[in-house]
């Protein structure tokens, strides 16, 4: 089935492409982002604001990865800095809630007339720059229930995010319906037997509103602290909640093994294994990215860190035209690159771009620095 691309009505860059009628789609955009995280988003709104077309295409709906986080969670940033360009984001408390960054990115996306594709996967990105094509299927439609769609742009960004799959424990059991990598809320654990693997800010937290909610809770971590990225305002809670032993916590340990109703943890130094009563088990070991893409596009990936390789300034990767934003660009340490950093990759993408020749010839000839004044470089 042939689609058009639509884009913003500001955006006078897009070209009819030549070529026979096919089901692929005639125009080239200026970008076509891939993921529609906070940091896709900050892409199109920055292309939006120079006059550069865009397309951002996610597997999932806006802001996926935020849409699973645990319901009642507030961000750790002050909402102006998971502001897009300048647009205010306004919330009741001092933190922004899971709900109010929702309804915040769906304002911004609507504010500047994104073009999204959701619940649509690309699956390939062929060509190079100035003419990329990126072939892509929509959520349910399997091998030739549709024609294959394609999406024509001249250069490409990859904000496919940290949230591709879980660090596994890579343990018997861990595929036991006991068992899950996410935590929504503790309301289903009440009086439950829960381990917690992790310690991290998500293992935290998770363990404390569990611990509150009726849940026994025993902390697993293969440390002997939490880490040192957990919120310095939590620490306190947590810390007095193990003193107490209103929280267990087994320092040093792994877990060896998963069965119903059962767990078998293992003491790193001496090898001693342990057996805990058990009904649910969190794994929140965190999650890593999918490089898959960019490896087909033959970006390098460091094989250490798992960063992109990529010139900090432009985004842009030794692949002329493919640039990559937001979290990916931080390979495995997903604490580096977040919403407040990451936002600003998107100015430096069009910053970049805008110049080139076919680039868009709107109105903007570069991100316009709204409110902060700072270049996303200068930050
Ligand atoms: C509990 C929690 C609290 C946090 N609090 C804060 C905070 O206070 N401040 C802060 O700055 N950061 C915070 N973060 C981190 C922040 O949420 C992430 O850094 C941010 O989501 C990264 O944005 P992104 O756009 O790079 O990637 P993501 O938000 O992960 O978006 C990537 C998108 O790409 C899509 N995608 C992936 N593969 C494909 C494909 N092949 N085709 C199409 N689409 C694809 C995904 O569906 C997803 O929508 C928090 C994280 C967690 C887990």
């Amino acid at each position: 089935m042939a689609e058009a691309v639509t884009t913003p009505a500001s955006s006078p860059s897009v070209a009819p492409a030549a070529g026979p009628e096919s089901d692929t789609v005639d125009l080239a955009v200026d970008l076509a982002v891939i993921g529609a995280g906070p940091c896709g988003i900050a892409v199109g709104a920055a292309a939006h604001r120079a006059g550069l077309s865009s397309v951002l295409v996610d597997r999932g709906p806006l802001c996926a990865a935020i849409v699973g986080y645990p319901w009642y969670m507030q961000f750790f940033s002050t909402p102006e800095k998971l502001e897009i360009e300048g647009l205010p984001f306004v919330t009741a408390e001092k933190n922004a809630t899971r709900r109010e960054a929702l309804t915040y990115y769906r304002r911004v996306a609507e504010y500047f007339e994104l073009d999204t594709r959701l619940y649509e996967d690309v699956e390939a990105v062929e060509g190079k720059a100035g003419e990329f094509r990126l072939r892509t299927r929509r959520q349910g439609e399997a091998p030739g229930d549709a024609a294959e769609r394609t999406l024509r742009a001249r250069n490409v960004v990859v904000a496919t995010g940290g949230f591709h799959a879980p660090n596994l424990l890579g343990v018997p059991g861990e595929d036991l319906p006991q068992v899950s990598h996410h935590y929504r809320e503790p309301h289903p654990y009440w009086r439950r037997d829960v381990v917690v693997v992790g310690g991290s800010n998500s293992a935290v937290e998770a363990s404390l509103e569990l611990f509150r909610a009726g849940a026994r809770v025993t902390l697993v971590h293969f440390l002997h602290d939490f880490d040192r990225g957990v919120k310095p305002w939590v620490l306190p809670d947590i810390r007095n909640r193990v003193e107490k032993g209103e929280v267990a916590v087994r320092w040093g340990h792994r877990v060896e093994e998963i069965a119903p109703g059962r767990v078998v943890l293992r003491d790193e130094a001496t090898g001693v294994l342990e057996t805990l009563p058990n009904d649910h088990v969190l794994a929140l070991t965190g999650w890593r990215s999918d490089p898959s893409l960019l490896r087909s596009l033959s970006v390098d990936i460091d094989a250490e860190t798992g960063v992109p390789a990529h010139d900090p300034g432009t985004m842009e990767t030794p692949v002329p035209g493919v640039f990559i934003a937001g979290v990916l660009a931080a390979g495995n340490d997903a604490n580096r690159i977040f919403i407040e950093n990451g936002r600003w990759h998107g100015r430096s993408i069009v910053q970049a771009i805008a110049g080139r020749p076919g680039s868009g010839t709107g109105s903007g000839s570069g991100a316009e620095d709204v409110r902060e004044g700072a270049s996303p470089a200068a930050r």
